[in-house]
């Protein structure tokens, strides 16, 4: 019986983790589920799941829920508030599995904290580790925790990996990486629309249900750009050896291409429960509730490279990596700044590339070896992204 803490529990990747522990009630037991502000699906879910703890990080809202759970048949659970509150379920010493399932760089510290005090990662939140890099992986080395991607696409290309394989490590004779994409809602919309575009139809995606946040990046591709600097990190590689396929069936979540000229894919309906059981139950598998492939539904697949012109967000994100340092952490915070800009209807879907070109032309690729270094660029780079947001109403 493992311990689970699942960081970001009612979100997208939250809830379909939780949906996936159902069926394996003699394997996990959740220790402790956090949110944000969301209550009544906390509530919910600690109905049924019943932990030892749980952590609502605003905390006018964790007031509330303390009355909402008072007199119920969860009275008992201790409630905490506060992001410190994150480390600390995160780190609880009958706790074995992390979900890092926040959104954004509000999940970097607790999943830090995760990685040092030696616990196995199942890691979702793609922004803590694109910010951090190096130091996150040091981490994982140094405490010997164990780091399991849920992203779809590099859970696929774990999968792909030879035996016995581990995050961090080179795979010798593996030379290239496909990375797949859908393309997002606006693949084919003609590029001078995309001025016009609204939230609501930026966060339609057409295959994936996922949070908001994810779902703009996805339109934009800057979920690719963030993808590839999580590849490069998880896998070892120079961004040269990865290549972006746009494949929008999304029935192949990604690629490795070996020195014999073998491509080995892994295939499967587009639900996140598919890559979250499998890190769940590795080193074995067990069941995930989704149905099974229907092949000749699908019937055939298509591959296209993707058009830079249309998505520079993708663009930037190949210069971030190139140019190292703090980029990717520059990068990063713009584009959390963008994306939010945008779903308020304060800048227009085609103003978030500029933002995050404009943010990242304030800086050099700086030192990014210590996490206050870390965390000072992020400050910094959303104090820019800021201003030019300014700037962009004038
Ligand atoms: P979501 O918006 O649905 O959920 C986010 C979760 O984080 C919620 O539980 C929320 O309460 C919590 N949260 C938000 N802000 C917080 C803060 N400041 N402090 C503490 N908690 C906070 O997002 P999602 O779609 O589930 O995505 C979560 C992560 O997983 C993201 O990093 C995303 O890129 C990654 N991911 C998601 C999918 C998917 O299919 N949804 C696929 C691959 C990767
Ligand atoms: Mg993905």
């Amino acid at each position: 019986m493992k311990g689970l803490c699942i960081l970001g529990a009612t979100g997208s990747i939250g809830v379909s983790t939780l949906d996936v522990v159902s069926r394996h009630p003699d394997q996990y037991k959740v220790i402790a589920l956090t949110a944000n502000a969301n209550i009544d699906v906390l509530f919910e879910q600690c109905l049924s799941f019943h932990p030892e703890y749980a952590v609502v990080v605003t905390e006018s809202k964790a007031e509330e829920f303390k009355q909402k759970i008072a007199g119920s048949s969860v009275a008992d659970i201790k409630v905490l508030s506060g992001s410190q509150a994150l480390e600390q379920v995160a780190t609880l010493n009958n706790v074995d599995a992390v979900m890092a399932a926040i959104v954004g760089a509000a999940g970097l510290l607790p999943t830090l904290a995760a990685a040092k005090a030696g616990k196995t990662i199942l890691l979702a939140n793609k922004e803590a580790l694109v910010m951090s890099g190096q130091i996150f992986l040091q981490a994982v080395t140094d405490s010997g925790a164990v780091l399991l991607p849920i992203d779809s696409e590099h859970n696929a290309i774990f999968q792909c990996m030879p035996a016995g394989y581990t995050t961090g490590q080179v795979a010798k004779q593996a030379r290239r990486i496909l990375l797949t994409a859908s393309g997002g809602p606006f693949r084919k919309t003609p590029i001078a629309d995309l001025a016009t575009v609204t939230p609501e139809q930026a966060v339609a995606h057409p295959k994936w249900d996922m949070g908001r946040k994810i779902s703009v990046d996805s339109a934009t591709m800057m979920n690719k750009g963030l993808e590839l600097i999580e590849a490069c990190l998880l896998f070892n590689m120079s961004p040269d050896d990865i290549q972006v396929v746009i494949h929008p069936q999304s029935i192949i979540h990604s690629m490795v291409d070996y020195v014999d000229g073998s491509v080995l894919a892994q295939m499967g309906n587009p639900d996140m429960r598919t890559p979250i059981a499998y890190a769940m139950a590795w080193p074995e598998r067990f069941d995930s509730g989704v149905a099974p492939l229907n092949i000749f539904e699908v019937a055939h697949m298509d591959f296209e490279e993707p058009d830079l012109q249309r998505f520079p967000c993708l663009r930037l994100a190949y210069e971030a990596i190139k140019a190292g340092g703090i980029m990717p952490t520059v990068l990063n915070a713009a584009n959390e700044i963008a994306v939010q800009a945008f779903l308020d209807e304060k800048v227009r879907f085609v103003d978030i590339a500029t933002i995050i070109e404009r943010s990242m032309a304030q800086f050099r690729a700086d030192s990014a070896e210590n996490l206050a270094l870390i965390l000072q660029a992020d400050q910094e780079a959303r104090a820019v992204a800021l201003k030019v947001i300014a700037e962009l109403a004038n």
